[in-house]
């Protein structure tokens, strides 16, 4: 891959450490030879992030939490003065209230729900009017997604409804931006160990069952996610937006499940 991504500027929002997808992502995009803005939630993040910054020569474009527009508009305007134009975006940011990725989905609260939509499914939207304008020469936007948007996973609950919203989002938004030469898709990855995913129970035994289930008898990882986000951000898939694209050891594809995870 070397090369193929040489001459492309993007900004990869969602590093929280080293085990973030948004790290295996921005990872191989530099590998290619782009060049990475990264952005941090807090103060706290910001410990972490900043080394993976300069681990790839990366420019860091600041805090942003999504909750807040006036984060969002400082790391565009940053990102406008330092470079002018973007090649890609890579949207890798989800959340809600860990108490409710456990139980039923019938017991989801207002509050939790609106703010589980708002983090994790509005801001692709508000990330990408604002990236729109620095993309004047065409560009790819990448969301990440499970899928629990499309069947019923233990405990995802009201993240499967946001990621299903997400997926919609995505084809809304290939529509709008394409006529710009902007293409919009997301990848859906199996499951992987991440802090995110530590807020969802029981998720040992998720990424057990997956192991003994999906046609490749294994999960995935950070860096086959970035290879595959290495394709839908570059030339490769010029032809392609509005796709949903699995990254999952081809567990979707699988009918009958035939195994259960004995050694659980
Ligand atoms: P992660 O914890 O490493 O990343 C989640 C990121 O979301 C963090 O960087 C966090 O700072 C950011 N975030 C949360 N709330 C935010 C806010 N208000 N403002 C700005 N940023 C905020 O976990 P991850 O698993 O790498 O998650 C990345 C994406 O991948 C998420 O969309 C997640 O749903 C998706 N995904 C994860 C898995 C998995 O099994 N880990 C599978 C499929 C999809």
């Amino acid at each position: 891959t070397s090369g193929l991504m040489k001459g492309k500027r993007g900004l990869v929002m969602g590093v929280a450490n080293n085990r973030s997808i948004a790290w295996g992502i921005a990872k191989a995009c530099a590998d290619a030879g782009a060049e990475i803005a990264l952005t941090y939630q807090g103060d706290a993040l910001k410990k972490r992030v900043e080394p993976l910054a300069n681990e790839l020569g990366a420019l860091l474009a600041g805090h942003c939490d999504v909750t807040d527009p006036a984060t969002i508009d400082a790391v565009f305007s940053e990102l406008e003065a330092k470079w002018g134009k973007i090649d890609f975006l890579v949207h890798a940011i989800a959340f809600s209230d860990k108490d409710e990725l456990t139980g039923r989905y019938v017991d989801t609260s207002r509050e939790n729900f609106a703010r589980t939509m708002d983090i994790s499914v509005f801001s692709l939207t508000s990330v990408a009017k604002r990236a729109e304008p620095l993309m004047n020469e065409g560009g790819s936007m990448l969301t990440l997604t499970y899928y629990g948007a499309e069947k019923v996973m233990p405990h995802y609950n009201v993240m499967g409804v946001a990621k299903a919203a997400l997926e919609a989002s995505v084809r809304y938004l290939a529509v709008d931006l394409g006529s710009n030469g902007i293409r919009v898709n997301a990848l859906s990855a199996g499951p992987i160990k991440t802090l995110a995913a530590s807020g969802i129970g029981d998720f040992r035994y998720i990424l057990k069952w997956n192991e003994y289930n999906s046609p490749l008898k294994r999960t995935v990882t950070i860096d086959e996610v970035g290879d595959s986000a290495l394709y839908l951000l570059s030339d490769l898939s010029r032809g392609v937006t509005g796709e949903v694209h699995h990254v999952d050891s081809g567990y979707h594809t699988v009918g009958m499940k035939a195994v259960d995870a004995p050694d659980i």
